[in-house]
């Protein structure tokens, strides 16, 4: 049986009308399934009771069982979800003064392989569906009985190894019948799988695009980052120009800062000579230490110098709030898990 969250909503009423139903019922159960947030087939109550066990012979609602909530002292909660095939893969749900910021997975485990980051130690299983990546928000949304604003895709997992899957998604969550969460609401982070970079320009989506840079010169960024092999900084960069050319959007740039590393004021220099008269952010990331790590967080006093260094020098910096370190809830630190095994 398929997940009725897996189809966006034209699919959705082609599938109505080959149960021999009218097209418009799919806005019915969209309704019930993204405004209403209904865990169960049973409680869309409009619908007869005989579409609701047809409804209920084709499809599962997938609802994903929480094994594990933990809340930090920030109040950031780290979600660890049953995906229902014995694998779980977490979701973090961040408070902000400007409301409340999803970062979901999109895969379970990740084949990127960068060296400062937990996702991806362990081995890849598979991609997560559009209706999965759906699911996390409603899960999280349904648990708290409140709204969210904005999705990060910062979980697990690398959304451009998971492209099509993941635009499906954000139509999903983006439709306004149905979540309606805006565009503008949503970030998409990639460690720069350039071929995938071009095809996101000719999206026509208004969503951020964050790039995990992290170096600029391509000896340092292949030892911290495999994917600069393949793809490395020129080719990157020229990805990200013909992206701002076509949207006319700024893109984020992360960075994340590790002590002796890339942290001091001549990569600082090196990051302006290669972002210069680029419509760009920096997102400043205190690194955040992993399990048998080799990368160890720069310094406060490092951190601000470098910020300040790139702010007086045209390219605008921030520096990433640490939300939800202690409880391994930051970036880089989610893994998945397999409930079977004991990992
Ligand atoms: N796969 C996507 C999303 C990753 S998570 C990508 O690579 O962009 C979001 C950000 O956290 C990325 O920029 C990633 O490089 C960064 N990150 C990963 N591990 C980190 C760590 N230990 N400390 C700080 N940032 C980290």
């Amino acid at each position: 049986m398929k997940n009725i969250k897996e189809y966006d909503l034209e699919e959705l009423k082609k599938q109505l009308v080959l149960l021999g139903e009218k097209p418009y019922r799919a806005e019915q159960i969209w309704n019930w399934l993204y405004r209403e947030k209904v865990k169960n087939i049973d409680d869309m109550t409009n619908l007869s009771l005989e579409l609701r066990e047809k409804l209920k012979q084709n499809y599962t609602m997938c609802n994903f069982k929480i094994l594990k909530k933990q809340i930090s002292s920030d109040g950031t909660i780290k979600y660890l979800f049953d995906v229902l095939d014995e694998n779980a893969i977490e979701t973090v749900l961040m408070q902000y003064h400007h409301g409340k910021t999803i970062c979901v997975s999109s895969q379970i485990g990740c084949k990127m392989g960068c060296k400062f980051c937990a996702s991806t130690g362990i081995n890849f299983i598979r991609n997560l569906t559009a209706g999965e990546i759906v699911e996390q928000i409603l899960a999280v949304e349904q648990d708290i009985n409140e709204s969210i604003s904005n999705i990060v895709f910062m979980g697990i997992g690398e959304p451009f190894d998971n492209y099509e899957n993941v635009m499906k998604a954000i139509r999903i969550l983006n439709h306004p019948k149905g979540i309606n969460i805006g565009a503008r609401h949503i970030s998409v982070s990639t460690s720069g799988v350039v071929p995938k970079i071009y095809e996101f320009a000719n999206e026509d989506l208004q969503c951020t695009l964050s790039i995990s840079l992290h170096a600029t010169n391509n000896e340092k960024r292949s030892k911290m980052m495999p994917v600069n092999k393949a793809y490395p900084i020129e080719e990157l960069m020229k990805a990200c120009k013909d992206y701002i050319a076509k949207n006319n959007k700024r893109i984020s740039f992360e960075y994340a800062l590790a002590k002796d590393n890339n942290d001091n004021l001549e990569d600082a220099k090196a990051l302006v000579n290669l972002l210069k008269g680029m419509l760009c952010h920096v997102n400043l990331i205190p690194i955040n230490k992993i399990e048998n790590g080799q990368y160890v967080k720069s310094s406060n006093e490092n951190i601000i110098k470098f910020r300040d260094y790139l702010n007086e020098h045209g390219i605008t910096a921030t520096i990433r709030r640490e939300l939800g370190s202690d409880i391994d809830a930051a970036c880089g630190q989610l893994r998945r898990k397999n409930l079977k095994a004991e990992e």
